[in-house]
């Protein structure tokens, strides 16, 4: 059976304003196109998931890497992971401060390999061993990114998890699958607070035998459901990517009252996505197909 390769993308669950959700699915369809030509280039699923997220964090409209939340001091505080499924190789960096790609900075620990996952000082210190610039934080903080946290902190807006966190799948021509994430996480979060995304098997997990996932919602529901690798499990029991994204979101709903969304790609390069928030940006390109996108 061939595999036609594709990349599925989100910008995060959440309630994205109207006047502006066709432009934040755009940015998502943009980022898929962008790591399909990467998957074409180099045949890795893990290239491919790597550079979708890249873009977006680069992007100050969603809330990872530019544009990311503030915590309650208001610093950034980023989390960031990225898992290939042949080998189960994966990195991760959490509660780190403000670095331009965080989901760079995860996919060096993958190679680095001695380690998943690192936090706060020390991801910071790892990454500035292998190369990558400490910015200025100000320079990542957008004016959007600090009225909300003064709002939250003057109680005129709910503390909570921002959206627009992004996230990518993908699934190449042998069947070889990867996920990413990469977030700020919430609004005015405990400093040292971490969410689902960096952690594998919650917000963030990929695994050949059954596909890979990428959640984006209310993180503590999330990582106590293990959500993105309870989905790979639904897939290995017989679910296609639909059905076991749906079946996800229903849970963290029905058992947590989480809020939230997933993307899903098998084996097989099938897609499923599902959210219980008014909005979820996606994007999906394929091969041999015209990329679209929805909210
Ligand atoms: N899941 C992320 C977190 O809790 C937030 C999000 O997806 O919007 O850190």
């Amino acid at each position: 059976m061939t595999i036609q390769p594709v990349v599925l993308v989100h910008g995060g669950a959440g309630e994205v304003p109207e006047g502006m959700r066709a432009a934040h699915a755009e940015g998502c369809r943009v980022a898929a196109i962008a790591g399909l030509a990467r998957l074409r280039e180099t045949g890795s699923a893990l290239e491919a998931v790597v550079r979708a997220v890249e873009i977006l964090e680069d992007d100050p409209r969603y809330n990872a890497g530019t544009g990311a939340c503030l915590d309650e001091e208001g610093a950034l505080a980023l989390d960031a992971a990225v898992m290939e499924g042949t080998s189960l190789r994966a990195g991760a960096v959490c509660a780190m401060p403000a670095f331009r790609s965080p989901i760079r900075i995860a996919r060096a620990v993958l190679e680095d390999g001695r380690h998943v996952l690192y936090a706060g000082e020390g991801a910071a210190r790892f990454a500035i061993e292998r190369g990558f610039e400490r910015p200025d934080p100000a320079a990542m903080i957008t004016d959007a990114a600090r009225e909300r946290w003064k709002n939250v902190l003057a109680g005129r807006a709910d503390r909570g998890w921002a959206g627009g966190t992004v996230g990518a799948v993908a699934c190449d021509a042998e069947g070889r699958v990867a996920a990413a994430t990469s977030t700020g996480g919430m609004v005015a979060k405990r400093v040292g607070r971490v969410g689902d995304s960096p952690i594998l098997g919650a917000g963030t997990y990929a695994d050949d035998e059954s596909g890979a996932a990428s959640a984006t919602g209310e993180g503590e529901a999330i990582l106590r459901l293990t959500l993105t690798r309870h989905v790979c499990e639904l897939i290995v029991r017989g679910a296609s990517a639909q059905e076991a994204a749906d079946a996800a979101i229903a849970r963290l709903g029905a058992k947590l009252g989480g809020a939230g969304g997933i993307i899903v790609v098998d084996r097989l390069g099938r897609i499923g996505h599902a959210r219980n928030t008014h909005t979820m940006s996606w994007g999906l390109a394929r091969e041999g197909h015209d990329a679209h996108s929805g909210h």
